[in-house]
């Protein structure tokens, strides 16, 4: 039997997808149990369970995902029976287990395209009221249709991943004419985002009760902004080279499915949204939400404690509104959530909210102050969901910031 200590991310309950390698092997599907990976393309070339073994063997979770939920979730379900008994054949077999510590972990979907969303109230109006009216700091269409734009797929990065100072144009303070230099105001954005994992054809739409059918599972996401880069080049067309540079996630994909105990009501939506974006049911999720900082002398300073449960825009009407105008979305796409801010300023999900613009900035207790990132700094985020016993996690997404090349 496989041990798992009581505040293990990967429980039994969870068992999420990745792909992983280990030395002098092709990358290929596992599945997190404890501190252990279960090699499920061992699993099935043993003959133990029903799926194709080239689907398994893919150095992305795509071709499994594209076998449907039907099959995903069975194959969830029977490893979970399976994991429980002592005299599983699983057991039998202890080539099919490595230790997590040993093994190489990969980008888990080849991500087609990426779409980030700005669905937190609280962020939203932060935001609104640093760079325009605080008294009318949400735009006109905010509370009408979840806002987002098209990000840079290449560009996802899985957690453990170096990233260098991003260099671009900004305008400096007071000054008439641009620059091109590194980016003084790096900055992280603490959300998650859900993988697709079914098609609809061009020109067909998903309605919010279809919605669920088509997210496979969700991932930690950090949406590395440059804000000087971003306040410069966002009018009229929204962020580009400010965000395009990084995003991180974290390897281990949560099926939709592991979520459920933890299914919350969202924020009573005022106004009442239009007919295609109205859902029932409850469609958010409690999920605890912490960013740490590490600063270049190894101390780690608690940044952020946020809940996924605030999101005033739900995932459902999220891939409602993506597809309401007959766009096709794919397996492997990925949409983030926009950053996850709460009312308070601990929850606050960006430096950007934290140190309000950069005016207040953060007193750390090794007696350095922080508005924005230095290099050196290490970004460290975390995720759980716990309720009646029951504790899954994300593991982490950390990414260590290096000096503009
Ligand atoms: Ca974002």
């Amino acid at each position: 039997m496989i041990n798992i200590t009581a505040h293990s991310d990967f429980s039994i309950h969870n068992l999420p997808f990745g792909i992983f390698s280990t030395k002098g092997s092709a990358p290929r599907v596992g599945v997190a149990i404890g501190e252990h990976v279960l090699d499920l393309k061992a699993v099935v070339d043993l003959g133990f369970l029903n799926i194709s073994p080239e689907v398994v063997a893919q150095p992305s979770l795509n071709a499994f995902i594209a076998l449907g939920k039907q099959t995903t979730k069975t194959v969830r379900q029977v490893l979970q029976q399976w994991l429980q008994q002592e005299d599983s054949l699983l057991y039998a077999h202890p080539n099919l287990f490595y230790l997590q510590k040993e093994v190489k972990m990969h980008l888990p979907v080849e991500v087609g395209d990426y779409t980030d969303f700005y669905s937190s109230i609280e962020h939203a109006t932060n935001v609104g009221s640093m760079f325009r009216d605080p008294n009318n700091a949400l735009l006109p269409n905010w509370k009408h249709l979840p806002v987002g734009y098209h990000g840079r797929a290449s560009s996802i990065i899985l957690s453990g991943t170096d990233i260098y100072r991003p260099k671009g144009q900004l305008l400096p303070e007071g000054a008439a004419q641009p620059v091109f230099q590194p980016t003084a105001k790096l900055d992280f954005e603490l959300e998650m985002a859900f993988i697709v994992g079914k098609e609809n054809p061009l020109g067909t739409t998903i309605s919010t009760a279809q919605a669920e059918e088509y997210i496979f599972g969700m991932v930690l996401f950090n949406d590395w902004s440059a804000r000087d880069l971003q306040k410069w080049e966002y009018v009229p067309l929204g962020p580009f080279l400010a965000k395009s540079f990084a995003s991180s996630i974290s390897p281990w994909v949560v099926p939709l499915e592991a979520l459920e105990p933890f299914r919350v009501n969202g924020p009573k939506q005022v106004p009442a949204v239009l007919p295609y974006l109205q859902f029932e049911g409850k469609k958010n999720y409690a999920i605890e939400l912490t960013v740490g900082l590490q600063t270049p002398d190894g101390i780690t300073h608690p940044l952020v404690q946020s809940n996924y449960r605030y999101m005033y825009w739900n995932m459902v009407q999220q891939l409602a509104h993506h597809s309401s105008n007959g766009c096709n979305i794919r397996v492997g796409d990925m949409m983030a959530s926009g950053t996850i801010s709460g009312k308070t300023k601990n929850s606050f999900g960006s430096l950007l909210e934290l140190s309000w613009g950069g005016k207040r900035p953060l007193k750390l207790k090794n007696g350095m102050e922080r508005c924005f990132l230095e290099d050196g700094d290490r970004i460290s985020m975390h995720a759980f969901a716990e309720k009646e016993g029951k504790r899954i996690g994300f593991g982490e997404v950390t990414t260590k910031i290096y000096p503009a090349l």
